[in-house]
């Protein structure tokens, strides 16, 4: 079928004036090159075949707009080759199959009308062929840069290089060049049409520099992901190699021999059953996981976590009430209320072990005792004791964990003390649970409470874990210095036993008794290097720490042993004794002077008596007028509650004028200022009330309170005294600030039930119901 081809003689000088025209679209054929066509069009056909019966040259132009049914002049560019077809096969009925060799570049005169295709006639172009060294120079160049991308393209043979370098003539040189490069046909196009031979060379050029440069980049990158893959396959490579010989050897690789250690820790601790299966589970990514991948030391943390947790180990409980009432009693002086109460509560569990009894709450100042009871009662029911403060605790996950998913991920405070304790009945004592903070993390109080609840916690589920949990032989204790800000549903859940502070003299026996042996032997005293007198522990507790609790005492006593400890170690002395006048030489000058109850000097200062979180304190109002008109000013970070106090006072005051013997129209000409120091402090709440009055009237009518009083009392608009809170608290302070007497509500009276009998005697109580009757007892005639 395919036409055979007759011997070709053309001669390239003369070739006919008129060529007929097919349309090329997707290559450029340049002079002496060959190219391969394929004609599909019926008309295309018609002049291949016309062509063949003749002198087989026609002519090819490319076209500007790419393929097309037909193709007008407009189409085609003005520049197009002669070409001479070398074989030509017919596949199918409407295709033929060209292999052409281009002849001369020819430039469009005019298109003929007349057939089917295109014939134009044409003006051929007679190349120049003179070189000068300039034209040597871009050749030798073309050649080389031409050889470095034949070098560069797999796909092209690499003669071709050399062939370049043979080539004399250089407008072939830069048409053959600029055929086998990779440019687009309109660049091939610019090269075609460029007849001057230097600027023809400069081109290609700047085409097959911009190809290498393509070609290097393409190769560069290649090579980079290449030298990746071969890393990690090297690798591959050589860790199979490894573990074959080590097969061969009768060895296991590190990772497997640790993932079989993990097998034999799972079999051989007691789990519960989903817990088993979920730490067989991880063990089973875990031998999958390269031991170098951080998912794998997260596998293993996990299951270290899972291992060590105490699911069935417990402590024997010991519910000898005698042998706990003795504990308590050589841990602790006095806290008889306390003490029965715990006994109490054991007595219970002793005689119902599974009793789910209410979650004991200690309340009251610091160095109370609150945390070293709830180590005594873990030390007489011989179980293990991990303390937990929650104080400022914000985040759920702190309580509850955090899931795994999360980098350095670990479980919530409960779970880590448990692990810490190896036994899941320890006594744990949640402090400050009065200081649990809420925000964005979510609300912590509400993963306690799931804690707390008997109901809840023998499934409890932390985020880390995501097996449950069985808290429910955990002994919870709270603390907490004050109960208004404890959430009240765990509120709910709690028994409040109430730590109320210590006296004077409970101080000086709980330092002889504890305080001090425990501080001697902590700094290598013997009884004989140290000793303090009576006089010198109620110096330290009445001029250096006035406070509710033991703590400072405690720090203060430490203090002391440590300049005696000092003082033997320089053998300075063998054996000392702390006498009043040596308190001020290891513990510098006293502290709080015992005038200060003395400060009323002038009339507008009153002594009141206030409740904080540190238990019971003196507070002071200080009132000064001066002229003015009437305006009431109040300074030391006071409250809502305590503002509106003063002004209730004031309104009383004015409308009560003239029974207190005051200037009706005092209020027109003079300004207020009420002042509480410290005025650092925020203070607030009503029961300044009392004091805030007293102060007033004494300014106002120039009487002065009388010294080593105190009061505290909530007043209202129509003359009435209320009751408030913390009464023993505040009596406390009061004794230890060396008051002697003491202005309540008459309400109050039941709440002086627990004070002790000495305070009794060292402080005369008057109880009061109008505010009046604060005004007659307080001030002075
Ligand atoms: P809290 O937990 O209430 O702040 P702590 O339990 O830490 O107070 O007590 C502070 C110090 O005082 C501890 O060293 C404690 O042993 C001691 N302490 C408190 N109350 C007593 C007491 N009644 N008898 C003996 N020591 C006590």
């Amino acid at each position: 079928m395919a036409d055979q081809p007759s011997p070709i003689n053309v001669n390239v000088d003369k070739l006919p004036e008129v060529l007929s025209i097919l349309p090329l679209f997707d290559a450029v054929l340049f002079p002496k090159m060959v190219l391969p066509l394929m004609v599909m069009q019926d008309d295309s056909i018609q002049l291949v075949d016309e062509a063949m019966s003749g002198d087989r040259v026609f002519g090819l132009v490319v076209s500007k707009q790419g393929s097309k049914e037909k193709y007008g002049p407009e189409d085609l560019y003005a520049m197009g080759t002669s070409a001479l077809i070398l074989k030509m096969a017919k596949p199918g009925e409407n295709r033929a199959q060209l292999l052409v060799q281009g002849m001369r570049r020819f430039r469009v005169q005019e298109f003929i009308e007349g057939k089917p295709y295109l014939q134009a006639r044409v003006e051929h172009i007679q190349e120049a062929d003179k070189k000068d060294t300039e034209i040597e120079a871009l050749m030798v160049n073309l050649a080389g840069l031409f050889g470095r991308i034949v070098e560069l393209s797999p796909g092209l043979p690499s003669e071709m290089g050399q062939m370049a370098k043979s080539i004399q003539d250089p407008g072939t040189l830069a048409d053959m060049v600029a055929s086998t490069l990779n440019s687009t046909i309109d660049e091939k196009q610019r090269v075609l049409e460029i007849l001057e031979l230097k600027k023809r060379l400069k081109e290609v050029l700047r085409q097959a520099n911009r190809q290498k440069e393509i070609l290097e980049l393409g190769n560069k990158i290649q090579n980079q992901v290449k030298e990746g893959m071969d890393k990690q396959q090297r690798d591959y490579y050589l860790r199979q190699q490894l573990k074959a010989i080590q097969e061969e050897l009768g060895e296991k690789d590190q990772s497997q021999f640790e993932v079989d250690e993990y097998r034999t820790k799972i079999e051989e601790k007691d789990l519960p059953e989903d817990v088993r299966k979920e730490a067989e589970r991880e063990l089973n990514r875990l031998a999958r996981m390269h031991p170098s991948s951080s998912e794998y030391t997260v596998a293993t943390t996990y299951l270290d976590w899972l291992i060590a947790l105490p699911w069935h180990e417990s402590t024997k409980d010991v519910l000898d009430i005698k042998k706990a009432k003795k504990v308590l009693d050589e841990d602790h002086f006095g806290l008889e209320k306390p003490k029965k109460r715990i006994i109490e509560y054991l007595a219970v569990r002793k005689l119902k072990p599974d009793s789910k009894g209410p979650i004991l709450c200690f309340v009251g100042p610091p160095g109370t005792g609150k945390t070293s009871l709830g180590r005594s009662i873990a030390r007489a029911m011989g179980r293990k004791f991990h303390r937990i403060s929650l104080g400022g605790v914000r985040d759920e996950a702190e309580i509850r964990g955090h899931r795994r998913t999360y980098v350095g991920a670990l479980p919530g405070r409960i779970i880590q003390g448990l692990r810490r304790c190896e036994s899941n009945n320890p006594v744990f004592m949640l402090d400050e649970i009065d200081k649990l903070g809420m925000d964005f993390r979510g609300d912590p109080s509400s993963a306690l409470l799931e804690v707390l609840d008997p109901e809840q916690n023998f499934t409890f589920s932390d985020h880390y874990l995501d097996v449950p949990f069985d808290l429910s032989r955990v002994m919870f204790i709270t603390t907490a210095n004050i109960l208004d800000t404890i959430p009240p549903p765990l509120l709910d859940r709690m028994e409040v036993i109430r730590l109320l502070g210590y006296t004077e003299d409970e101080k000086i026996q709980i330092a002889q008794k504890f305080l001090i042996p425990r501080q001697r032997e902590a700094h290598g005293l013997s009884e004989k290097q140290i000793a303090f007198t009576r006089g010198a522990i109620r110096h330290i507790i009445a001029d250096y720490t006035r406070e509710a609790g033991l703590r400072n005492l405690e720090r203060e006593i430490a203090n002391i042993c440590r300049g005696v400890a000092t003082r033997i170690a320089e053998g300075e002395s063998v054996a000392i004794r702390v006498r009043v006048k040596d308190v001020a030489r290891y513990l510098g000058p006293q502290r709080f002077t015992p005038e200060e109850a003395a400060r009323i000097q002038a009339p507008g200062v009153a002594t009141g008596l206030a409740w904080t979180q540190a238990g019971g304190e003196i507070l002071y109002v200080e009132a000064t007028a001066m002229k003015g008109k009437g305006n009431l000013t109040l300074t030391g970070q006071l409250g809502d509650v305590m503002k509106e106090s003063a002004a209730a006072a004031l309104s009383f005051i004015r409308t009560h004028a003239a029974e207190l013997g005051i200037d009706e129209d005092f209020y027109a000409k003079m300004d207020v200022h009420i002042h509480l120091p410290a005025g650092a402090i925020p203070k607030d709440g009503p029961s300044a009330g009392v004091t805030l009055l007293a102060a007033l009237a004494s300014l106002l009518t120039g009487r002065k309170v009388k010294k080593g009083l105190a009061m505290t009392g909530e007043i209202t608009l129509r003359g009435q005294v209320l009751p408030v809170g913390g009464i023993k608290e505040k009596v406390l302070a009061a004794h230890r600030s060396r008051i002697h007497t003491v202005i309540l509500p008459r309400q109050n009276k039941k709440d002086l039930e627990d004070i002790p009998k000495k305070i009794h005697r060292q402080i005369q109580f008057q109880f009061v119901d109008k505010m009046m009757d604060v005004l007659k007892l307080a001030l002075e005639k």
